[in-house]
């Protein structure tokens, strides 16, 4: 059996889902293709781990219908924190400084799993194919067919347009033929939740380490999110550590601001790496989210990255159907996309490689080069980090331009992040 489509999404996960969420009301045929069911405890994306949201992000969220869902399990971090363990440099960053309420908030992925899957749930033009497996694609210039088995169902599908939305080992992005440059980080992130013995004030703190960074994300119910990024021989033999083993070593290497840590959750590893994708399209594949770029989670910006992703090209999408570049039709797709505008036009996906360029370099540029400057041991990289978190607290352009860059408030702004709707 085939069916045909506009937009076939491939991955469901925090991207897909969002922009499933955003094409909605567009009048466009849509299917989203997922393997793991977003309430699975084997959910790649819905896991373990929460996720910092920027406040454009928030406001993305909020303008597709999903924050409503969301805000319940969101906490405001209201400050944050950054410091150089054993050195005397740190710098602060406050949301009422910056004249706004707060700087981000943290969310459960699980909440985010459950809001998103709750928001595209009752879409009409909305197929969801899960659990479901794309076993062949085969492109022409004119759509693409996606073979794919649901439960033991094999079916076809033919769309203008492909989104690789399934994470940083993307097959969509590989059947293309696009390669990605990975780096190894040679770290491991161990995430876990741990409760101090003060209240976190909510703010989020930041700390580097000899062997690489650890997070503090503040949670609603006063615990926090602990992101502890180890080499990964240690990372292994921490995961086998007693609680009190592992508290102490989050003691030694946090310190005694928030008091004493006095319980820890279940840990879980993650391997970290830098992938990105050569290109954002090709063909009438557009590729977004960890499939283009998958990034350290030091500053908490992959997803927020992803996101903008999601409202640019879903601006475009909108922009472009709304222009009424009918497809002029042929006599192989014609007939099922008669009259319809091309969503995989290659004019229009320029525009997308083109407006993504610059945001997508900065923020990759930016993680990667914060991750190598505080692994870097020699003396002259470590007396200049010092010297560039204590100039960094004086120096308030500079956190506006952090906060600016974080939001992805520079350059052409998607309608979404700025709370405009597309229909
Ligand atoms: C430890 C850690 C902490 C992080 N913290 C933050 C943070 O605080 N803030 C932030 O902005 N970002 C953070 N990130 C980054 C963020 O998690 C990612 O950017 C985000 O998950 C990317 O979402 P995605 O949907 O593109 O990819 P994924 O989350 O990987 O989802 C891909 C989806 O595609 C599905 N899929 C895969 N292959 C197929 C296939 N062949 N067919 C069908 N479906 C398929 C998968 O099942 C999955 O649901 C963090 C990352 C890590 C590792």
């Amino acid at each position: 059996m085939t069916d045909t489509f506009d937009i076939a999404i491939v991955g469901g996960g925090m991207v897909g889902a969002s922009l499933a969420a955003a094409l909605d009301g567009l009048g466009l045929r849509l299917a989203l293709i997922e393997a793991v069911p977003h309430d699975s405890q084997a959910s790649p994306s819905f896991d373990e781990r929460t996720t910092a949201l920027s406040n454009g992000s928030r406001r993305i969220l909020e303008t597709v219908g999903v924050w409503g869902a969301l805000a319940s399990a969101a906490t405001p971090i209201r400050k944050i924190h950054v410091s150089d363990q054993g050195h005397f440099g740190f710098a602060r960053v406050d949301a009422a400084e910056q004249g706004l309420s707060a700087m981000g908030f943290v969310v459960p992925n699980r909440a985010m799993g459950a809001a998103l899957w709750g928001r595209i749930a009752g879409m009409p033009d909305l197929r969801v194919f899960c659990p479901a497996e794309v076993l062949r694609v085969t492109a022409n210039d004119r759509s693409v067919e996606l073979d794919v088995v649901e439960r033991g169902i094999a079916s076809t599908i033919r769309t203008r347009l492909v989104v690789a939305a399934d994470g940083i080992h993307s097959a969509v992005r590989s059947a293309f033929g696009v390669d990605a440059d990975v780096r190894d980080y040679e770290q491991t992130a161990v995430i876990t939740t741990v409760l101090p013995q003060k209240f976190h004030d909510h703010v989020a703190y930041e700390r580097f380490t000899a062997s690489g960074p650890l997070a503090l994300l503040p949670l609603a119910d006063g615990r926090c999110t602990l992101v502890l990024t180890l080499k990964p021989a240690m990372a292994e033999t921490a995961l086998t550590w007693s609680d009190a083993e592992f508290l102490a070593e989050v003691q030694r290497r946090f310190g005694f601001r928030l008091g004493r840590f006095l319980k820890v959750g279940r840990r879980v590893p993650y391997p970290l790496s830098l992938s990105r994708s050569h290109k954002t399209s090709t063909g009438r594949c557009v590729i977004i989210g960890n499939a283009a770029q998958s990034l350290h989670p030091v500053a908490g910006m992959g997803f927020n990255l992803g996101l903008r992703d999601v409202a640019s090209l879903a601006e475009l999408i909108a922009e472009h159907r709304g222009a009424g570049h009918a497809y002029a039709g042929h006599a192989y797709a014609g007939r099922a996309y008669a009259g319809r505008a091309d969503s995989g036009d290659a004019g229009m996906l320029a525009e997308y490689d083109a407006w993504r360029a610059a945001d997508r370099g900065g923020i990759i540029g930016f993680t990667d080069g914060l991750v190598r400057v505080f692994s870097n041991p020699l003396g002259l990289v470590q007396r200049l980090r010092n010297v560039g978190l204590l100039a960094f607290d004086m120096l308030p352009p500079a956190k506006a331009a952090l906060s600016r860059l974080s939001t992805g408030a520079a350059g052409r702004v998607p309608k979404l992040a700025r709370g405009v709707p597309l229909r």
